[in-house]
């Protein structure tokens, strides 16, 4: 089973089906959120 989780506050965003165990890295849509407001900023 895969799982991804935020790498910037390390919450599970999801689990997806996968062969291994692997754990991949990206932004829950909060943090994706507030890179937005710091790029804006
Ligand atoms: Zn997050």
């Amino acid at each position: 089973m895969g799982t991804l989780v935020c790498r910037n506050c390390n919450k599970i965003i999801e689990h997806f089906e996968d062969e291994k165990v692997t754990v991949l890295y990206s932004n829950c849509k909060k943090c994706h959120n507030e890179d937005h407001v710091k790029e804006n900023a």
